[in-house]
């Protein structure tokens, strides 16, 4: 994976997750194997709708869905 781009598989992401030290299991189902998707944009009401940028994963084995943001998943340690 090239510095800087976001994870595309599940073994980039899980170690995107290590780098940012959080936590790599499920907060659902405590299990661990993340499908990392693509960027959404999320409306914050507070700012007018300005949206924030998220990246988004999806459990592979109970399908909940966790967003970071892409830099804090492309930055080094
Ligand atoms: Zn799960």
């Amino acid at each position: 994976m090239e510095p800087g781009s976001l994870p595309t598989t599940a073994d980039q992401y899980a170690a995107a997750l290590k780098r940012m030290r959080a936590d790599v299991r499920c907060p659902s189902c405590s299990r661990e194997g993340w499908l990392p998707g693509g960027q959404a944009g999320v409306p914050i009401e507070e700012h007018g709708g300005q949206k924030v940028v998220v990246h988004v994963a999806v459990c592979d084995f109970c399908g909940f869905v966790r967003q970071h943001t892409p830099a804090h998943l492309t930055r080094p340690n």
